[in-house]
Protein backbone atom coordinates (compact mmCIF):
# COMPACT_ATOMS: atom_id res chain seq x y z
CA UNK A 1 0.00 0.00 0.00
CA UNK A 2 2.76 2.17 1.14
CA UNK A 3 4.33 1.29 -1.95
CA UNK A 4 1.78 2.56 -3.96
CA UNK A 5 0.95 6.09 -2.47
CA UNK A 6 4.93 6.79 -2.83
CA UNK A 7 4.55 5.60 -6.52
CA UNK A 8 1.44 7.85 -7.10
CA UNK A 9 2.71 10.68 -5.40
CA UNK A 10 5.81 10.30 -7.39
CA UNK A 11 3.91 10.19 -10.94
CA UNK A 12 1.74 13.29 -9.85
CA UNK A 13 4.51 15.23 -9.16
CA UNK A 14 6.23 14.62 -12.28
CA UNK A 15 2.87 15.18 -14.33
CA UNK A 16 2.51 18.49 -12.76
CA UNK A 17 5.94 20.08 -13.05
CA UNK A 18 5.67 20.66 -17.33
CA UNK A 19 1.82 21.58 -16.29
CA UNK A 20 2.80 23.64 -13.95
CA UNK A 21 5.24 25.40 -15.94
CA UNK A 22 2.45 25.09 -19.34
CA UNK A 23 -0.43 26.67 -17.40
CA UNK A 24 0.73 27.88 -13.74
CA UNK A 25 -0.85 26.15 -10.83
CA UNK A 26 -4.03 25.20 -12.83
CA UNK A 27 -2.09 23.58 -15.22
CA UNK A 28 -0.11 21.64 -12.71
CA UNK A 29 -3.54 20.69 -10.83
CA UNK A 30 -4.69 19.19 -14.13
CA UNK A 31 -2.22 17.02 -15.44
CA UNK A 32 -1.68 15.89 -11.53
CA UNK A 33 -5.52 14.66 -11.71
CA UNK A 34 -5.13 13.20 -15.40
CA UNK A 35 -2.15 11.38 -13.96
CA UNK A 36 -3.94 10.14 -11.05
CA UNK A 37 -6.71 8.76 -13.49
CA UNK A 38 -3.77 7.21 -15.73
CA UNK A 39 -2.63 6.08 -12.59
CA UNK A 40 -6.12 4.47 -10.92
CA UNK A 41 -6.70 2.92 -14.52
CA UNK A 42 -3.35 1.31 -14.56
CA UNK A 43 -4.13 -0.17 -11.36
CA UNK A 44 -7.34 -1.78 -12.77
CA UNK A 45 -5.62 -3.33 -15.61
CA UNK A 46 -3.06 -5.14 -13.69
CA UNK A 47 -5.76 -6.49 -11.19
CA UNK A 48 -8.26 -7.39 -14.10
CA UNK A 49 -4.94 -9.52 -15.52
CA UNK A 50 -4.34 -10.72 -11.70
CA UNK A 51 -7.45 -12.04 -11.60
CA UNK A 52 -7.73 -13.65 -15.07
CA UNK A 53 -4.09 -15.13 -14.21
CA UNK A 54 -5.59 -16.62 -10.74
CA UNK A 55 -8.66 -18.19 -12.42
CA UNK A 56 -7.14 -19.49 -15.42
CA UNK A 57 -7.79 -23.02 -14.64
CA UNK A 58 -3.99 -24.51 -14.04
CA UNK A 59 -2.77 -21.99 -11.46
CA UNK A 60 1.00 -23.17 -11.64
CA UNK A 61 2.52 -21.27 -14.47
CA UNK A 62 4.96 -18.62 -13.67
CA UNK A 63 3.25 -14.68 -13.57
CA UNK A 64 4.28 -13.19 -16.87
CA UNK A 65 5.15 -10.09 -15.31
CA UNK A 66 7.53 -8.71 -12.79
CA UNK A 67 8.71 -6.76 -9.95
CA UNK A 68 5.68 -6.23 -6.80
CA UNK A 69 2.94 -7.53 -9.15
CA UNK A 70 4.80 -11.03 -9.57
CA UNK A 71 5.47 -10.72 -5.79
CA UNK A 72 1.77 -10.23 -4.57
CA UNK A 73 0.45 -12.84 -7.42
CA UNK A 74 2.90 -15.50 -6.60
CA UNK A 75 1.44 -15.38 -3.08
CA UNK A 76 -1.66 -15.59 -3.61
CA UNK A 77 -1.14 -18.36 -6.06
CA UNK A 78 0.43 -19.80 -3.07
CA UNK A 79 -2.12 -19.20 -0.96
CA UNK A 80 -5.29 -20.45 -3.49
CA UNK A 81 -3.14 -24.29 -3.73
CA UNK A 82 -3.10 -24.32 0.48
CA UNK A 83 -6.75 -23.76 0.17
CA UNK A 84 -7.16 -26.10 -2.92
CA UNK A 85 -5.43 -28.49 -0.52
CA UNK A 86 -7.34 -28.44 2.33
CA UNK A 87 -10.59 -28.29 0.27
CA UNK A 88 -9.41 -31.53 -0.88
CA UNK A 89 -8.46 -33.16 2.05
CA UNK A 90 -12.25 -31.96 3.98
CA UNK A 91 -13.30 -33.71 0.61
CA UNK A 92 -12.26 -36.88 1.10
CA UNK A 93 -12.74 -36.78 4.98
CA UNK A 94 -16.35 -36.00 4.01
CA UNK A 95 -16.68 -38.67 1.38
CA UNK A 96 -15.18 -41.13 3.85
CA UNK A 97 -17.43 -40.08 6.43
CA UNK A 98 -20.47 -40.34 4.48
CA UNK A 99 -19.19 -43.88 3.22
CA UNK A 100 -19.09 -45.27 6.93
CA UNK A 101 -22.68 -44.13 7.64
CA UNK A 102 -23.35 -45.64 3.92
CA UNK A 103 -22.02 -48.60 5.46
CA UNK A 104 -23.77 -48.90 8.66
CA UNK A 105 -26.22 -51.88 9.12
CA UNK A 106 -28.90 -48.84 10.84
CA UNK A 107 -30.47 -46.09 8.95
CA UNK A 108 -29.84 -42.54 9.27
CA UNK A 109 -31.33 -39.55 8.10
CA UNK A 110 -30.36 -35.79 8.39
CA UNK A 111 -33.41 -33.67 8.55
CA UNK A 112 -33.03 -29.64 8.53
CA UNK A 113 -34.70 -27.54 11.37
CA UNK A 114 -37.69 -27.89 9.67
CA UNK A 115 -37.63 -31.25 9.62
CA UNK A 116 -37.22 -32.08 6.09
CA UNK A 117 -34.78 -34.64 4.47
CA UNK A 118 -31.30 -33.53 3.97
CA UNK A 119 -29.83 -36.81 3.24
CA UNK A 120 -30.55 -40.50 4.14
CA UNK A 121 -28.15 -43.49 3.71
CA UNK A 122 -29.50 -46.51 1.56
CA UNK A 123 -30.72 -48.39 4.78
CA UNK A 124 -32.49 -45.71 5.82
CA UNK A 125 -34.36 -44.94 2.47
CA UNK A 126 -34.97 -49.55 2.17
CA UNK A 127 -36.12 -49.02 5.79
CA UNK A 128 -38.52 -46.28 5.07
CA UNK A 129 -38.84 -46.41 1.60
CA UNK A 130 -37.31 -42.85 0.61
CA UNK A 131 -35.36 -41.95 -2.90
CA UNK A 132 -32.71 -39.72 -2.01
CA UNK A 133 -32.99 -37.61 -4.52
CA UNK A 134 -36.58 -37.05 -4.94
CA UNK A 135 -37.41 -36.89 -1.26
CA UNK A 136 -35.07 -34.32 -0.71
CA UNK A 137 -36.23 -31.45 1.26
CA UNK A 138 -39.80 -33.02 1.71
CA UNK A 139 -41.37 -32.99 5.27
CA UNK A 140 -40.44 -36.25 6.80
CA UNK A 141 -43.92 -36.87 8.42
CA UNK A 142 -45.55 -36.42 4.73
CA UNK A 143 -43.18 -39.26 3.70
CA UNK A 144 -43.18 -41.83 6.98
CA UNK A 145 -46.85 -42.47 7.25
CA UNK A 146 -47.27 -44.88 9.91
CA UNK A 147 -49.55 -43.26 12.74
CA UNK A 148 -47.54 -44.10 15.44
CA UNK A 149 -44.22 -41.98 13.46
CA UNK A 150 -46.31 -39.17 13.32
CA UNK A 151 -47.85 -39.35 17.30
CA UNK A 152 -43.96 -39.87 17.82
CA UNK A 153 -43.03 -36.98 16.12
CA UNK A 154 -45.26 -34.68 17.70
CA UNK A 155 -44.02 -35.55 21.65
CA UNK A 156 -41.98 -32.82 23.01
CA UNK A 157 -39.43 -35.05 24.17
CA UNK A 158 -37.69 -38.13 22.04
CA UNK A 159 -35.67 -39.73 24.54
CA UNK A 160 -37.21 -43.21 24.08
CA UNK A 161 -37.12 -44.91 20.52
CA UNK A 162 -40.95 -46.15 18.72
CA UNK A 163 -41.57 -49.06 17.00
CA UNK A 164 -42.97 -48.58 13.92
CA UNK A 165 -43.69 -50.97 10.29
CA UNK A 166 -40.97 -50.80 7.99
CA UNK A 167 -41.47 -50.53 4.55
CA UNK A 168 -40.63 -53.89 3.38
CA UNK A 169 -43.66 -55.69 5.44
CA UNK A 170 -45.50 -57.97 3.94
CA UNK A 171 -48.84 -59.70 4.80
CA UNK A 172 -46.82 -63.03 6.05
CA UNK A 173 -43.71 -61.29 7.23
CA UNK A 174 -44.01 -58.24 9.26
CA UNK A 175 -40.81 -55.81 9.69
CA UNK A 176 -40.46 -53.74 12.76
CA UNK A 177 -38.11 -50.84 12.92
CA UNK A 178 -37.25 -49.28 16.14
CA UNK A 179 -36.56 -45.40 15.06
CA UNK A 180 -35.60 -42.80 17.19
CA UNK A 181 -34.57 -38.87 16.57
CA UNK A 182 -31.99 -36.83 18.36
CA UNK A 183 -31.89 -33.14 18.11
CA UNK A 184 -28.18 -31.95 16.96
CA UNK A 185 -26.29 -28.64 15.94
CA UNK A 186 -28.84 -25.48 15.65
CA UNK A 187 -32.41 -27.68 16.13
CA UNK A 188 -31.62 -29.80 13.55
CA UNK A 189 -33.00 -33.57 13.73
CA UNK A 190 -31.16 -37.04 13.26
CA UNK A 191 -33.27 -40.02 12.71
CA UNK A 192 -31.97 -43.47 13.09
CA UNK A 193 -33.52 -46.66 12.20
CA UNK A 194 -32.71 -50.23 13.01
CA UNK A 195 -34.38 -53.22 11.54
CA UNK A 196 -35.50 -55.05 14.97
CA UNK A 197 -37.61 -57.87 12.95
CA UNK A 198 -35.58 -60.91 14.20
CA UNK A 199 -35.17 -59.39 17.95
CA UNK A 200 -39.11 -59.44 17.98
CA UNK A 201 -39.49 -62.45 16.32
CA UNK A 202 -37.19 -63.93 18.81
CA UNK A 203 -38.98 -62.36 21.91
CA UNK A 204 -42.28 -63.79 20.93
CA UNK A 205 -40.89 -67.23 20.32
CA UNK A 206 -39.38 -66.52 23.84
CA UNK A 207 -43.24 -65.60 25.16
CA UNK A 208 -44.53 -68.56 23.19
CA UNK A 209 -41.80 -71.08 24.38
CA UNK A 210 -42.62 -69.75 28.63
CA UNK A 211 -46.11 -70.23 27.97
CA UNK A 212 -45.99 -73.70 26.46
CA UNK A 213 -43.74 -74.65 29.26
CA UNK A 214 -45.86 -73.49 31.65
CA UNK A 215 -48.98 -75.02 30.45
CA UNK A 216 -47.42 -78.37 29.94
CA UNK A 217 -46.33 -78.60 33.24
CA UNK A 218 -49.61 -77.15 35.09
CA UNK A 219 -51.47 -80.06 33.50
CA UNK A 220 -49.85 -82.99 35.17
CA UNK A 221 -49.32 -80.90 38.49
CA UNK A 222 -53.05 -80.33 38.58
CA UNK A 223 -53.53 -83.93 38.03
CA UNK A 224 -51.03 -84.69 40.49
CA UNK A 225 -52.41 -82.42 43.09
CA UNK A 226 -55.92 -83.50 42.79
CA UNK A 227 -54.73 -87.44 43.71
CA UNK A 228 -53.42 -86.43 46.53
CA UNK A 229 -56.39 -84.35 47.85
CA UNK A 230 -58.47 -87.78 47.29
CA UNK A 231 -55.66 -89.43 48.77
CA UNK A 232 -55.92 -87.01 52.11
CA UNK A 233 -59.18 -86.35 52.31
CA UNK A 234 -60.96 -89.88 50.98
CA UNK A 235 -60.45 -93.48 52.86
CA UNK A 236 -59.79 -95.61 50.12
CA UNK A 237 -58.94 -99.33 49.97
CA UNK A 238 -55.25 -100.97 49.02
CA UNK A 239 -56.39 -101.44 45.60
CA UNK A 240 -57.68 -97.77 44.81
CA UNK A 241 -55.16 -96.23 46.54
CA UNK A 242 -52.28 -98.30 44.60
CA UNK A 243 -54.66 -97.52 41.20
CA UNK A 244 -54.22 -93.94 42.29
CA UNK A 245 -50.70 -94.30 43.10
CA UNK A 246 -50.23 -95.74 39.34
CA UNK A 247 -52.06 -92.88 37.95
CA UNK A 248 -49.79 -90.70 39.74
CA UNK A 249 -46.78 -92.01 38.99
CA UNK A 250 -47.47 -91.60 35.26
CA UNK A 251 -47.95 -88.26 35.79
CA UNK A 252 -44.52 -87.42 37.44
CA UNK A 253 -42.86 -88.95 35.11
CA UNK A 254 -44.47 -87.20 32.27
CA UNK A 255 -42.73 -83.95 33.91
CA UNK A 256 -39.61 -85.70 34.42
CA UNK A 257 -39.44 -86.46 30.68
CA UNK A 258 -40.35 -82.95 30.18
CA UNK A 259 -38.01 -81.81 32.67
CA UNK A 260 -34.82 -84.10 30.31
CA UNK A 261 -36.17 -82.92 26.93
CA UNK A 262 -35.77 -78.95 28.51
CA UNK A 263 -32.71 -79.80 29.96
CA UNK A 264 -31.54 -81.55 26.46
CA UNK A 265 -32.73 -78.73 24.70
CA UNK A 266 -31.08 -75.68 27.14
CA UNK A 267 -27.51 -78.33 26.38
CA UNK A 268 -28.07 -77.82 22.67
CA UNK A 269 -28.36 -74.32 22.86
CA UNK A 270 -25.53 -73.03 25.48
CA UNK A 271 -23.14 -76.42 24.61
CA UNK A 272 -19.99 -75.68 22.00
CA UNK A 273 -20.60 -77.67 18.61
CA UNK A 274 -19.42 -81.01 19.05
CA UNK A 275 -16.27 -82.14 18.84
CA UNK A 276 -14.93 -84.28 15.36
CA UNK A 277 -12.59 -85.67 17.84
CA UNK A 278 -14.93 -88.03 19.55
CA UNK A 279 -15.91 -91.37 17.79
CA UNK A 280 -19.25 -92.88 18.58
CA UNK A 281 -19.50 -96.70 17.38
CA UNK A 282 -22.72 -96.80 15.18
CA UNK A 283 -23.17 -100.57 16.23
CA UNK A 284 -22.73 -99.92 19.51
CA UNK A 285 -24.97 -96.91 19.51
CA UNK A 286 -27.31 -98.90 17.60
CA UNK A 287 -27.33 -101.65 20.56
CA UNK A 288 -28.63 -99.76 22.68
CA UNK A 289 -31.34 -98.13 20.36
CA UNK A 290 -32.62 -101.68 19.46
CA UNK A 291 -33.06 -102.91 22.94
CA UNK A 292 -34.88 -100.21 24.40
CA UNK A 293 -37.12 -100.42 21.05
CA UNK A 294 -38.08 -103.63 21.55
CA UNK A 295 -38.37 -103.43 25.63
CA UNK A 296 -40.77 -99.91 25.02
CA UNK A 297 -42.23 -101.75 21.63
CA UNK A 298 -43.09 -104.78 24.59
CA UNK A 299 -44.75 -102.07 27.16
CA UNK A 300 -46.86 -100.95 24.88
CA UNK A 301 -47.83 -104.11 23.59
CA UNK A 302 -48.98 -105.22 27.89
CA UNK A 303 -50.40 -101.93 28.25
CA UNK A 304 -52.59 -101.92 25.39
CA UNK A 305 -53.58 -105.42 25.32
CA UNK A 306 -52.12 -106.17 21.86
CA UNK A 307 -49.69 -107.77 19.28
CA UNK A 308 -46.47 -106.49 19.48
CA UNK A 309 -45.07 -104.33 16.63
CA UNK A 310 -43.34 -106.23 13.97
CA UNK A 311 -39.69 -104.51 13.97
CA UNK A 312 -36.98 -104.96 11.63
CA UNK A 313 -33.48 -103.51 11.95
CA UNK A 314 -30.97 -104.22 9.07
CA UNK A 315 -27.49 -104.38 9.74
CA UNK A 316 -25.48 -101.53 11.02
CA UNK A 317 -22.56 -100.20 8.98
CA UNK A 318 -19.36 -100.55 11.06
CA UNK A 319 -18.50 -96.89 11.18
CA UNK A 320 -18.01 -94.39 13.59
CA UNK A 321 -19.95 -90.97 13.57
CA UNK A 322 -17.81 -88.06 14.96
CA UNK A 323 -19.96 -86.22 17.45
CA UNK A 324 -21.29 -86.65 20.90
CA UNK A 325 -22.60 -89.61 21.49
CA UNK A 326 -25.19 -88.12 23.90
CA UNK A 327 -26.59 -86.20 21.10
CA UNK A 328 -26.38 -88.97 19.00
CA UNK A 329 -28.60 -91.18 20.79
CA UNK A 330 -31.46 -88.72 21.48
CA UNK A 331 -31.42 -87.72 17.89
CA UNK A 332 -32.18 -91.65 16.75
CA UNK A 333 -34.04 -92.38 19.61
CA UNK A 334 -36.58 -89.81 19.34
CA UNK A 335 -37.39 -91.09 15.85
CA UNK A 336 -37.46 -94.39 16.58
CA UNK A 337 -39.63 -94.06 20.04
CA UNK A 338 -41.93 -91.84 17.82
CA UNK A 339 -42.62 -94.56 15.31
CA UNK A 340 -43.53 -96.96 17.87
CA UNK A 341 -45.85 -94.55 20.13
CA UNK A 342 -47.88 -93.15 17.10
CA UNK A 343 -47.82 -97.08 15.68
CA UNK A 344 -51.00 -98.65 16.37
CA UNK A 345 -49.85 -102.12 17.76
CA UNK A 346 -49.16 -104.89 15.43
CA UNK A 347 -47.79 -102.36 12.50
CA UNK A 348 -44.59 -102.69 10.98
CA UNK A 349 -41.33 -100.58 11.76
CA UNK A 350 -37.77 -100.46 10.18
CA UNK A 351 -35.22 -99.10 11.13
CA UNK A 352 -32.38 -98.82 7.91
CA UNK A 353 -28.72 -97.57 7.92
CA UNK A 354 -27.10 -97.08 4.48
CA UNK A 355 -23.81 -95.29 3.48
CA UNK A 356 -24.76 -93.11 0.05
CA UNK A 357 -22.42 -90.25 -2.15
CA UNK A 358 -24.37 -87.61 0.11
CA UNK A 359 -23.44 -89.10 2.90
CA UNK A 360 -24.54 -91.57 6.09
CA UNK A 361 -28.26 -92.13 5.93
CA UNK A 362 -30.58 -93.40 8.85
CA UNK A 363 -34.08 -93.67 7.92
CA UNK A 364 -37.12 -94.89 10.25
CA UNK A 365 -40.12 -96.34 8.51
CA UNK A 366 -43.62 -97.23 10.29
CA UNK A 367 -46.80 -98.24 8.72
CA UNK A 368 -48.57 -96.00 11.18
CA UNK A 369 -51.46 -93.15 10.53
CA UNK A 370 -49.13 -91.01 8.34
CA UNK A 371 -48.92 -87.37 8.60
CA UNK A 372 -51.11 -84.69 6.56
CA UNK A 373 -48.93 -82.51 4.24
CA UNK A 374 -49.97 -79.23 5.94
CA UNK A 375 -48.08 -80.22 8.86
CA UNK A 376 -44.57 -81.42 7.54
CA UNK A 377 -43.22 -77.97 7.76
CA UNK A 378 -43.83 -77.27 11.51
CA UNK A 379 -43.10 -80.58 12.63
CA UNK A 380 -40.05 -79.81 14.15
CA UNK A 381 -40.92 -77.16 16.18
CA UNK A 382 -40.83 -76.78 19.94
CA UNK A 383 -44.64 -77.85 21.29
CA UNK A 384 -45.60 -78.80 17.65
CA UNK A 385 -48.20 -81.86 18.06
CA UNK A 386 -50.53 -83.33 14.91
CA UNK A 387 -52.30 -85.69 17.46
CA UNK A 388 -52.34 -84.06 20.91
CA UNK A 389 -54.39 -86.53 22.90
CA UNK A 390 -51.69 -89.61 21.24
CA UNK A 391 -48.83 -87.52 22.38
CA UNK A 392 -49.81 -87.00 25.77
CA UNK A 393 -51.10 -90.75 25.96
CA UNK A 394 -47.72 -92.07 25.37
CA UNK A 395 -45.76 -89.69 27.27
CA UNK A 396 -44.78 -87.20 24.43
CA UNK A 397 -43.63 -84.13 25.80
CA UNK A 398 -43.70 -82.26 21.45
CA UNK A 399 -40.43 -81.56 21.97
CA UNK A 400 -38.75 -85.17 20.03
CA UNK A 401 -38.31 -83.53 16.70
CA UNK A 402 -36.73 -80.26 17.37
CA UNK A 403 -34.48 -81.98 19.52
CA UNK A 404 -33.42 -84.38 16.80
CA UNK A 405 -33.50 -81.90 14.27
CA UNK A 406 -31.23 -79.35 16.37
CA UNK A 407 -29.30 -81.90 16.85
CA UNK A 408 -29.01 -82.54 13.14
CA UNK A 409 -28.12 -79.41 12.45
CA UNK A 410 -25.26 -79.56 15.00
CA UNK A 411 -23.87 -82.37 13.40
CA UNK A 412 -24.00 -80.61 10.02
CA UNK A 413 -26.79 -83.01 9.22
CA UNK A 414 -30.24 -82.66 8.38
CA UNK A 415 -33.56 -84.08 9.65
CA UNK A 416 -35.93 -84.89 6.52
CA UNK A 417 -39.25 -86.20 6.72
CA UNK A 418 -41.87 -87.84 4.63
CA UNK A 419 -45.27 -88.66 4.88
CA UNK A 420 -48.67 -89.71 3.55
CA UNK A 421 -51.88 -89.18 5.59
CA UNK A 422 -52.78 -93.17 5.90
CA UNK A 423 -50.28 -94.28 4.40
CA UNK A 424 -47.58 -94.31 6.80
CA UNK A 425 -43.91 -92.26 7.39
CA UNK A 426 -40.34 -92.21 7.10
CA UNK A 427 -38.05 -89.82 9.01
CA UNK A 428 -34.61 -89.77 8.07
CA UNK A 429 -31.27 -88.62 9.45
CA UNK A 430 -28.62 -87.73 6.44
CA UNK A 431 -24.84 -87.11 8.16
CA UNK A 432 -22.23 -85.44 6.25
CA UNK A 433 -19.48 -87.61 5.38
CA UNK A 434 -17.34 -85.17 7.16
CA UNK A 435 -18.74 -87.24 10.14
CA UNK A 436 -18.06 -90.94 9.55
CA UNK A 437 -15.07 -92.56 9.48
CA UNK A 438 -15.22 -96.35 8.66
CA UNK A 439 -14.04 -98.40 11.70
CA UNK A 440 -12.21 -101.40 9.12
CA UNK A 441 -10.25 -98.39 7.22
CA UNK A 442 -9.06 -96.87 10.75
CA UNK A 443 -8.35 -100.10 12.19
CA UNK A 444 -6.32 -100.45 8.84
P1 LIG B 1 -44.15 -85.76 20.75
O1 LIG B 1 -43.45 -85.87 22.04
O2 LIG B 1 -45.49 -85.14 20.86
O3 LIG B 1 -44.17 -87.04 20.00
P2 LIG B 1 -42.36 -84.89 18.68
O4 LIG B 1 -41.66 -83.61 18.51
O5 LIG B 1 -41.56 -86.11 18.81
O6 LIG B 1 -43.33 -84.69 19.90
O7 LIG B 1 -43.33 -85.08 17.44
C1 LIG B 1 -44.16 -83.99 17.03
C2 LIG B 1 -45.47 -84.52 16.48
O8 LIG B 1 -45.21 -85.17 15.24
C3 LIG B 1 -46.12 -85.54 17.31
O9 LIG B 1 -46.94 -84.97 18.30
C4 LIG B 1 -46.94 -86.35 16.32
O10 LIG B 1 -48.18 -85.72 16.13
C5 LIG B 1 -46.12 -86.23 15.06
N1 LIG B 1 -45.32 -87.46 14.78
C6 LIG B 1 -44.04 -87.68 15.12
N2 LIG B 1 -43.62 -88.88 14.69
C7 LIG B 1 -44.69 -89.46 14.09
C8 LIG B 1 -44.89 -90.72 13.44
N3 LIG B 1 -43.94 -91.63 13.34
N4 LIG B 1 -46.11 -90.94 12.90
C9 LIG B 1 -47.09 -90.03 13.01
N5 LIG B 1 -46.95 -88.84 13.60
C10 LIG B 1 -45.78 -88.55 14.15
Amino acid sequence: MFFWILEMLFLVGLAGVPGWFMGGALGAALSALIAMLIYGLSLLWKLDRLERWLSEPVLRQDPPWQGVWREISVRVQRLLRQQEKLAAVHQKQLQDFLQAVQASPNGVVLLDEQARIEWCNDTAAAHLGLDVQRDKLQHIVHLVRDPAFAKYFAQDSHVTETIIEGRASTVLNRQKLSVQLHTYGDGRLLLLTRDITAVAQADAMRRDFVANVSHEIRTPLTVLSGFVETLQSIPLGAEETQHYLQLMSVQSDRMQSLVADLLMLSQLEGNQLPSTQEKVSLVALMLQVTTEAQAFSDWMAKNGDGPVHRLKFAPVPDVHVLGTRSELLSAVSNLVSNAIRYTPLGGRIELHWSITPEGLKFAVQDSGPGIAAEHLPRLAERFYRVDRSRSRETGGTGLGLAITKHVMQRHGGELRIESVLGQGSTFKLVFPQSRVVMASAEAA
